[in-house]
């Protein structure tokens, strides 16, 4: 028998679906929604209703909008020579929030990853090439996949495509290294060799 209304509960279940959260912060969030305003909580709902419905892939880069573009690719003051190549929206978010980049963005909505059966044909490369073979604006290409197996993979085969596609473009890789206040002695293989190879000159 549960201890909570049952809509109380249906609430925390839901709730405790969500990544990160166990049963304690589910009850605390579920409580939460209950001392919330009527009003909040009806624009929560309809917020909700309509995610779905509302979302879509910008036609561009596929970052999520709720028009046929995104702010992003609409954005004049942004440099749209410069396309950073990023796996998910949240990897954009994370460029977007450091305020550290005035580029334009491709989202692949995945990265190349055999063991998993996703190959090329199931995130958005093709794409990318269409819109870098369509505009003679694109100058630059900036691959920032994760440092990985399937995010170096990927960053590879895009490079290759690229490259077969128009020569001149220029194909930069975000330099990977160890993170600020790191110890050399406990950096994993592939940081070392990644910071290594983005090294500067000092
Ligand atoms: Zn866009």
């Amino acid at each position: 028998m549960s201890l909570l209304p049952n809509n109380l509960k249906k609430i925390s279940l839901f709730l405790e679906r969500l990544p990160g959260i166990g049963e304690k912060t589910a009850n605390r969030l579920a409580f939460y929604f209950l001392r919330l305003p009527d009003e909040d909580l009806r624009e929560f709902a309809e917020n909700v209703t309509d995610l779905k419905k509302k979302t879509k892939f910008c036609k561009i880069c596929f970052n999520l909008t709720e028009n046929n573009t995104c702010a992003i690719c609409q954005d004049d003051k942004r440099n749209h020579s410069v396309v950073t190549v990023v796996e998910t929206v949240l990897d954009l978010l994370s460029f977007e929030t450091g305020n550290i980049y005035d580029g334009i963005y491709h989202v692949l909505h995945g990265k190349i990853d055999p063991l998993n059966h996703v190959g090329p044909d199931d995130i958005k490369i093709d794409e990318l090439l269409k819109r870098v073979k369509g505009s003679a604006e694109v100058k630059e290409i900036i691959l920032a996949t994760n440092p990985d197996m399937e995010g170096e993979a990927t960053a590879m085969y895009i490079k290759s495509q690229i490259i077969n596609l128009k020569s001149h473009i220029k194909i930069t890789r975000l330099a990977y290294g160890l993170p600020i206040g790191a110890n050399l002695e406990y950096a994993d293989y592939m940081t070392l060799k990644k910071a290594m190879e983005g090294r500067n000159k000092f």
